[in-house]
């Protein structure tokens, strides 16, 4: 019997144990594919603008090179450079593996990424986690999903996911997930069909506000000590079709394969280019460029963190805002992203909740340091090494 006595009292120490620790802050991590930094003042976002207001706001947030969903998305939730992660554009070739990625192809080979994303991190450490879309999240990231997940289908509801998060978050207690992630991407579809200053892409930037709107005071009546981060991935520029440059107008070497992403075209060498071609055709596109592009310089690919290697290519052409690479003619869109970053490429970061400060601005953040943001507020270790040291965004907790 006493036995019994002592176990009990063992239990409910260990149950005190819990309740007093640290952190009981549950995270909710939403991004806005493509919300570029001003679309709160420009397109009149009174919702976002009122939580950025009563919390903390990155005016830019600075994505990580190229400023595409993937890559973004990818070193947002890991903490880790795309060279470091592996998704380096949402569509590339690996020399080493003689195959090509397009976004979307984790869910069926995790081999393509490495790192430890904040919903496996959470999970390691006994706190659950639910991702209604996020890229690459229905992917086995070190053999593991979310507690809580869904296949991605551009087509879901988005009022059912609001639905399905604040359902999450009034699960019992063992059930409920701590981290809660979730992905929309209208505001990006129309900017990209549209261009950024279209009425269309106002109409999304209206109807994601009241979405988020909706999901924060739902969020705020469970009493929850829920945190709202709100983040997106890049912004976005506008093209003009007219100044596209089709593929067909560059020289062409057989010793060369081209992946043409938009803003920037990839090449990679074949098995048996010397690199003596490599430093000819560079210089052959070097001349053609005729001021529509630049061919990066070795020193430029280090200062965006983006050396050669089998993934990023040997050769890249980039090129600026309004142009853009078309494969023939014209391109068929009226905005995009993925150039070097400028303004129009910095995106959104919002936070608010019991453990963020009120009312502060911050000028610019990095996207690589909301890793370490969101481990700190729900009190779990980082495991592995990032490539933040969450500088920027430190000032933001309480
Ligand atoms: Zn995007």
């Amino acid at each position: 019997m006493k036995f019994f006595i002592y176990l009990l009292l063992a239990v409910s120490c260990i149950s005190k144990a819990n309740a007093s620790e640290p952190s009981q802050n549950t995270v909710v991590l939403i991004s806005l594919d493509g919300f570029r930094w001003d679309y709160i003042e420009k397109h009149g976002a009174k919702n976002i603008a009122k939580i950025a207001q009563q919390g903390v706001r990155g005016l830019k947030m600075r994505p990580v090179y190229p400023t595409k969903t993937f890559p973004n998305h990818l070193s947002i939730i890991t903490g880790l450079l795309p060279i470091n992660h592996g998704v380096v554009d949402n569509r590339f070739c690996d020399s080493e593996r003689n195959e090509c990625y397009s976004m979307g192809k984790g869910k069926d080979d995790s081999t393509w990424f490495n790192g430890i994303p904040l919903w496996n991190l959470a999970s390691m450490q006994g706190l659950k986690s639910a991702t209604y879309f996020w890229p690459e999240s229905d992917a086995r990231f070190n053999g593991m999903l979310p507690d809580y997940y869904y296949h991605y289908s551009k087509h879901s509801d988005y009022q059912n996911r609001v639905d399905q998060i604040v359902q999450w978050l009034t699960l019992p207690k063992a059930q409920r997930p701590r981290l809660v992630i979730s992905y929309f991407s209208l505001v990006d579809s129309m900017g990209h069909e549209f261009g950024p200053d279209a009425k269309q892409t106002q109409a999304a930037v209206h109807q994601l506000d009241e979405l988020i709107g909706q999901l924060h005071s739902r969020i705020n009546a469970l009493s929850l000590n829920a945190n709202l981060v709100l983040v997106s991935d890049h912004g976005m520029s506008k093209v003009d079709p007219e100044q596209s440059i089709p593929l067909n107008s560059l020289p062409e070497d057989d010793a060369f394969m081209v992946k043409n992403t938009g803003p920037r075209v990839l090449i990679y060498a074949n098995n048996k280019t010397t690199q003596g071609q490599i430093t000819a055709y560079k210089k052959r596109l070097a001349e053609a460029a005729k001021g529509r592009y630049t061919v990066l310089t070795d020193s430029q690919r280090d200062e965006y963190h983006y050396p050669s290697n089998g993934r990023t290519g040997d050769i890249i052409l980039q090129t600026t805002a309004p142009r853009a690479f078309s494969n023939e003619g014209k391109v068929n869109y009226l905005g995009t992203h993925g150039y070097a970053y400028n303004d129009d490429m910095a995106a959104t970061f919002i936070a608010n909740g019991p453990a963020f400060k009120q009312s502060l601005v911050i000028d610019e953040v990095n996207n690589l340091d909301v890793y370490p943001l969101i481990a700190k507020v729900l009190g779990i270790k980082i495991l592995s090494q990032i490539d933040s040291d969450g500088k920027t965004l430190q000032p933001a907790l309480k």
